[in-house]
C-alpha cells in the first residue's frame, strides 16, 4: 500500500508526527518512505509493507496529511503509475531535466574511437547548440575479437572535451560495476566537467547485479535499454530493480526487437510503446533509431530510415533521442554503417522539431476535445 501525502508534508509537523507514529503502531506492517521531485511540488510517498490487506482503503485516507491511498498489486512499485496518478514526475541532472513532457537528443559516437573524432563530434554539437552526447567507452560485442572499446583510458580525454565543448551529460554504457567506479575516478579526476548518464545495454537488461549496483549509487541517472528478446513487463521490471535499491533517475530505452521479422531493419522497430510505456510508469521513455535500424538505407522520398523511425518516435510522445553519429564512418571501430554525418545534426534537429511540434498538436487536441465533452 502506498500513502501518497499531500503536496510539501512538513516531516516536523504535528500532524506527520502523528501518522508516523499511528504508522509504528501497526504490527507486521514495516515502511518505507520516498521522495518524488515533481515539476513544482515535492512528494512523499510512504510504502507500507506487509500484511496491508487488512487495512481499509477509507480509513488510511482519513489520516493526518495523507493525500490518496494506493493498493499497489502492479508489479513496478515505485517507477509504476499507480490508479489515477497523474502527479508530474521529475528530476533534474546538470541542469538538464528529464520527465514524460520533454525530450533531449543524446547524437554522439557509438564507440570512442580516436581523440580527433570526439572532438570533431563535440565541437558539431556545440555549434548546434546541443549539451548531450552519447560516447561509447565499455562495448559489449557479439565477438570476443572485436574491439571491445578503450574503457578508461579514453575517459580523461573525453571528459576534458565534454567541458571544453559545454556537454553537461555524456550517455555511457557501463557492462560491469568497475566501469562506474573508474567513472567516478576519472571525473573526479577532470574536475567534474560534465555529468553521465549510466547505460545499461540491452544484452545486460536482466544482469540483476549490475542493476543492483547502478540502483544503489544516487549521483549519476541511469538509462536502460529494453532487453531485445524479453517481454516488456520483464524489461519493466529490470528497471524497477534500479528504483528499488533507491535510484529512481530511471529512463527507459526503446531500442528493437531482435527477430528475423524486422528484416531489412537490424532489430524491429518497437516505438509504438513509447506511449504504453508512458501509461504503465513515471520513467522518460528514450528511443534508439540507430540500433534499431542499423543502417543508413533511405527511401524514395529522401529520408533515411533512422530518420523515419525517430520521426515516429517523437510523434508518439519520446522524451529522449539516442542515435549513432560518426564524422568519419568508415573508420569507426563499431556500427560505422548506420551513423549520420555531423552535417545532417542539422537536418535531423529540424526534422524531429517537425515531429515535436505534429505531437503537441495532436496532444492539444485531444485536449479540447475533452474539454469540451
Ligand atoms: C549502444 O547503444 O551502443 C548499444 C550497444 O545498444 P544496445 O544495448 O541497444 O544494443
Ligand atoms: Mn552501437
Amino acid at each position: 500500500m502506498i500513502l501518497i501525502l499531500k503536496p510539501d508534508a512538513e516531516h516536523s509537523s504535528a500532524d506527520y508526527q502523528l501518522l508516523i507514529r499511528y504508522l509504528d503502531s501497526l504490527s507486521g506492517i514495516t515502511q518505507k518512505v520516498r521522495h518524488v521531485q515533481g515539476t513544482e511540488q515535492r512528494l512523499t510517498e510512504i510504502y507500507l509493507l506487509g500484511d496491508t490487506a487488512r487495512l481499509s482503503l477509507n480509513f488510511m485516507k482519513s489520516l493526518p496529511c495523507v493525500r490518496r491511498v494506493v493498493r499497489v498489486q502492479e508489479a513496478y512499485r515505485v517507477l509504476g503509475r499507480h490508479g489515477q496518478d497523474d502527479f508530474p514526475y521529475s528530476f533534474e541532472y546538470k541542469g538538464v531535466r528529464f520527465d514524460q513532457d520533454s525530450l533531449h537528443i543524446f547524437a554522439g559516437l557509438c564507440a570512442v574511437d580516436t581523440r580527433e573524432h570526439v572532438e570533431m563530434m563535440m565541437r558539431t554539437l556545440k555549434q548546434h547548440g546541443q549539451v548531450c552526447t552519447r560516447m561509447g567507452a565499455y562495448k559489449p560485442r557479439t565477438s570476443p575479437y572485436s574491439f571491445q572499446g578503450h574503457g578508461k583510458v579514453c575517459l580523461p580525454y573525453v571528459f576534458e572535451l565534454a567541458g571544453k565543448y559545454g556537454i553537461r551529460i555524456i550517455a555511457m554504457e557501463v557492462t560491469h560495476e568497475s566501469h562506474i567506479a573508474e567513472i567516478d575516478e576519472a571525473l573526479t579526476q577532470a574536475g567534474h566537467p560534465t555529468g553521465v548518464l549510466l547505460q545499461i545495454g540491452t544484452r545486460n537488461t536482466q544482469n540483476f547485479e549490475l542493476l543492483k549496483c547502478a540502483g544503489r549509487q544516487q549521483e549519476h541517472p541511469v538509462l536502460i535499454k529494453r532487453g531485445f528478446g524479453i517481454t516488456l513487463n520483464e524489461s519493466l521490471n529490470a528497471a524497477e530493480y534500479l528504483a528499488s535499491e533507491g535510484n529512481s533517475k530511471v529512463i527507459f530505452a526503446l531500442r528493437g526487437m531482435k527477430t528475423n521479422l524486422g528484416d531489412p531493419h537490424r532489430n524491429m522497430v518497437d516505438f509504438s510503446h513509447v506511449p504504453v510505456v508512458h501509461r504503465l510508469t513515471r520513467m522518460p521513455v528514450c528511443i534508439d533509431p540507430s540500433h534499431s535500424v542499423g543502417s543508413r538505407h533511405k527511401s524514395p522520398d529522401g529520408i533515411l530510415d533512422v530518420m523515419h523511425v525517430t520521426a515516429q518516435g517523437v510523434i508518439a510522445g519520446a522524451n529522449m533521442v539516442l542515435v549513432d553519429f560518426h564524422p568519419r564512418p568508415s573508420k569507426a571501430l563499431v556500427d560505422g554503417p548506420q551513423a549520420l554525418l555531423p552535417e545532417e545534426l542539422p537536418l535531423f534537429i529540424e526534422d524531429i522539431r517537425i515531429a515535436r511540434e505534429a505531437y503537441e498538436k495532436r496532444r492539444a487536441l485531444v485536449r479540447s476535445y475533452q474539454a469540451a465533452a
